[in-house]
């Protein structure tokens, strides 16, 4: 079992739910990361004492330096400071910032010999192969916090060799606009995509899961984190969040994991694993769950995971792009400036550019994204 770990987006959503872990299992804080949210951040300094904390936002980084100037943490500004506290050793690093922004720290921990707890699915999507090689060169783990991803490596443990695992299905709760059709979806405000039916998460992540254009990321996920190639990865619609994932096997035995739809589930077995202890999650009860369904997505309403499909055949940079197109129209959607169906046409439009297939550095993937993020913007003026 870990003993100590760093929190980057300690202040987040998954990272508020990684302390009550920490809180229940005494694993010690190295460092805390937060882009702005500098009163819940202090709490957490008061309470954990880590020996660094790092604010993204300058001027807030600043304030709260003078804040806690009693305390010992040092405090660290900027991006860089972000950087800084993902390199320092620990035993495990979590990842929970958003977006691409969680590229490089993990490269960075990576580096440091970190275990990764990765919650920011950017980072495999965007990084791909060059993350997944570098962690392997240095002999990282890299373990999923994503509730699929972790019910599918839950699925997996006891299986003495891959070869022997036909097909990885990801389930989906469809999110808030399931069994609408496209031309009923077109004008649905940002306020309407917010009110996801069963898990409470950020505001990028839950249009993701109004678009799903999540599902899309998380196959690409899936096929980056288990080795998998895309036709090998299933998605199926189940609208109770009770089955998180499956894994079927070459005798056609299928292993799920099931729970309650709370994310300290697959946080704490993320930081514990292989072991298991008590958690403060409500036990499951089937017998009040009663029914449990299972359908196909619908895939003409929904155009981001096959695009998202088309990205990870390429192979290359594709994956980078198809993220940094999403990102860009996820945020102007929500700043009220595109309309709904404009962010999959955004991700679309980012398969129609010729791009590299070989192998790449992080840099050649950031300036891509960059590149990419200004072409979405360029298009919706
Ligand atoms: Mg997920």
């Amino acid at each position: 079992m870990i003993k100590t770990m760093t929190v980057l987006g300690s202040t987040g959503s998954i990272g508020v739910q990684a302390l009550d872990v920490a809180r229940l299992t005494g694993i010690e804080i190295t460092a805390l990361t937060s882009n702005v949210r500098i009163d819940i951040l202090e709490n957490q300094i008061r309470e954990f004492r880590p020996a660094f904390a790092a604010v993204a936002d300058e001027e807030k980084a600043e304030e709260l330096k003078i804040r806690v100037a009693d305390t010992g943490t040092k405090i660290l500004p900027g991006y860089s400071g972000v950087l800084e506290c993902a390199s320092l050793k620990t035993d495990t690093l979590l990842n929970s910032l958003v977006g691409i922004a969680g590229l490089l720290p993990t490269v960075r921990a990576i580096e440091a010999g970190n275990r990764i707890a990765l919650a920011n699915k950017e980072t495999l999507v965007a990084g791909g192969d060059t993350v997944i090689n570098l962690a392997k060169e240095r002999r990282v783990d890299i373990l999923p916090v994503d509730s699929e991803h972790s019910a599918i490596f839950q699925s997996m443990q006891g299986c003495p060799d891959k070869k022997q695992i036909k097909k990885l299905i990801l389930t989906a709760s469809g999110g808030p606009f399931f069994g609408k059709k496209a031309d009923e979806l077109k004008d649905v405000t940002a306020e309407q995509a917010l009110k996801h039916p069963n898990w409470s998460m950020g505001a990028k992540i839950t249009i993701d899961s109004a678009t799903m254009m999540n599902k899309g990321l998380e196959i690409i996920e899936a096929a980056r984190l288990f080795d998998m190639p895309e036709d090998r990865i299933d998605v199926l619609v189940h609208r109770q969040s009770i089955v998180h994932s499956l894994v079927e096997y070459e005798d056609n035995s299928v292993i799920a994991q099931l729970g309650v739809p709370d994310m300290r589930i697959p946080i704490q077995y993320a930081l514990t694993y292989p072991d298991r202890f008590k958690s403060p999650v409500r036990e499951l009860n089937l017998a009040q769950a009663r029914t449990l369904t299972f359908e196909e997505p619908d895939s003409e309403t929904f155009r981001c995971p096959g695009y998202c499909r088309e990205a990870l055949r390429r192979g290359g940079l594709y994956t980078a792009a198809v993220n940094a197109a999403n990102e860009k129209a996820n945020e102007l959607f929500r700043a009220g400036k595109i309309r709904f169906g404009d962010i999959s046409e955004s991700v679309e439009a980012a398969l129609g550019y010729t791009l590299d297939k070989g192998n790449h550095t992080v840099e050649d993937i950031l300036a891509l994204d960059s590149e990419i993020r200004k072409k979405t913007e360029e298009m919706w003026q």
